[in-house]
């Protein structure tokens, strides 16, 4: 172990807000880049939102992002470390021998039942180490509360305090907190620390060019988690927010970013959430996978969707996954081009219905019907070779059969290649579903 030690600092708020993630994600690539020490502090210190549901979000989003720590608490309440657990709610004493420390040294006085910090009025200069050199004029700057008048400490206390206590070398945070590390300093130097160094990362914007706030969409790790999204792909794309390899790649591997990952690299300049690059990247993360790969992550999507994966051999789901991954980007969307495949009733897209299953469309069905009735092999090639000759034997193309056929057995207008599909749903349900197709809309 080197002798970096970076933190995860959340607030405990009830969701994981995607530039909490990609915080904890860069505090953990240097962490793991320097061969340093990453460690997990909950700043719970605000007893109206600390829940234990609200910490088993945030357990729940680094576990799924696979940014394990080396010191703080464990979801089953162990501790990883010889020391923490690093609740600051549990640390009170350490809080109040810092304030004891200050009030002694004449650094902070009591003022209407509160205890004030005096904080130094002169120019101070934050050294950070992604926005460079910033000064901040503190010479009207007024003395803070450091303990309320209830005997709560405040933030700035409490996160100084617990920096130097657990020895930490580099504060990497969002760029929201920039403007509070004159104060930070200032805490560390009346305490008699070495502070950390600063490396504070620009802000994420969403679409409109604001700040990523909380109301908007995509911006809870929850929404990854539910929406079938593969933990490798949104951690490739939160590295992006902020960070690249310098070449024109944008899909690397984390072992690449654990290598590659330098601060000094960080960008300066905001970062733009894109919703769609996001879904675009997990889309080609799906298609990447490998069959042993993708199926576990499959069967949790389909579990979750009320589909009990143990009903169906494992051949049998596997085909049906890896016919369907290739054109589909979430989980969610592989659960809905998967359906056909797992239920007995096709459930029919009203306007795929309508486009396709006219008269001219049953007309074709039965022609099918009567073909495919004969046919002694359901293989996607024999299949297509028969597709092809019924058209020429009734001189028209052979869309006239396939967009029918696919509405028939599916009930959708896009969906998986058409013969494999044929072909993993069998001759019988295929001739039954044919058949229903045809009675259903000429009745
Ligand atoms: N609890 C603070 C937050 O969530 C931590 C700030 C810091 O990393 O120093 O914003």
């Amino acid at each position: 172990m080197s002798s970096i030690r970076v933190r995860f600092a959340p607030s405990p708020t009830g969701y994981l807000h995607v530039g909490g993630a990609r915080t904890a994600l860069f505090n953990w690539l240097y962490a793991r880049h320097t061969k340093g020490t990453f460690v997990l502090r909950i700043e719970d210190t605000d007893r109206a939102r600390n829940t234990p549901e609200a910490v088993r979000v945030l357990f729940e989003g680094l576990q799924w992002l696979g940014l394990d720590w080396d010191e703080g608490p464990l979801p089953d309440g162990s501790v990883r470390g010889d020391r923490g657990p690093y609740f600051q709610s549990e640390r009170s004493a350490i809080y109040d021998r810092a304030l004891r420390l200050l009030l002694d040294r004449n650094q902070a006085y009591e003022s209407d039942g509160a205890i004030r910090f005096r904080m130094p009025r002169k120019k101070i200069v934050v050294e950070d180490l992604i926005c460079g050199e910033v000064g901040f004029d503190c010479t009207l700057e007024q003395d803070f509360v450091i303990q309320r008048k209830d005997g709560s400490p405040v933030f700035h206390l409490v996160n100084v305090v617990d920096d130097l206590d657990m020895g930490i070398s580099h504060v990497i945070r969002g760029e929201d907190h920039l403007s509070n590390t004159p104060k930070h300093l200032a805490l560390a130097a009346a305490l008699g620390g070495t502070a950390p160094r600063y490396a504070h990362i620009p802000l994420i914007l969403n679409r409109s060019g604001s700040k990523m706030s909380k109301r908007d969409l995509g911006a809870s790790l929850s929404e990854y988690l539910d929406g079938g999204y593969l933990p490798q792909a949104v951690r490739n794309y939160l590295c992006l927010l902020g960070w690249s390899l310098r070449e024109n790649r944008e899909l690397f591997s984390i072992e690449e970013a654990v290598e590659r990952f330098e601060l000094g690299q960080i960008h300066r300049s905001n970062a733009r959430f894109d919703a769609d690059k996001l879904l675009w990247m997990n889309g080609s993360y799906l298609r990447s996978l490998s069959p042993q790969e993708i199926l576990p992550h499959a069967e949790r999507w389909l579990e979750s969707a009320g589909y009990p994966t143990g009903k169906w051999a494992p051949g049998y789901l596997q085909e049906v996954v890896l016919l369907v991954k290739e054109k589909v980007k979430t989980g969610k969307e592989l659960v809905e081009w998967a359906r056909p495949f797992l239920e007995e009733e096709v459930r029919f897209q009203p306007s795929a219905v309508k486009r396709f299953l006219n008269p001219d469309g049953i007309r074709a069905l039965r022609e099918l019907l009567a073909d495919l009735s004969a046919a002694p092999d359901f293989a996607p090639s024999a299949l297509e070779a028969r597709f092809h000759s019924l058209a020429q034997v009734h001189g028209t193309s052979v869309r006239t059969y396939v967009h029918p056929a696919r509405v028939a057995t599916t009930g959708r207008e896009v969906g998986p290649s058409l013969y494999p599909t044929l072909t993993i749903l069998g001759k019988d349900r295929v001739l039954q579903r044919l058949r229903r197709a045809i009675e259903t809309v000429a009745s």
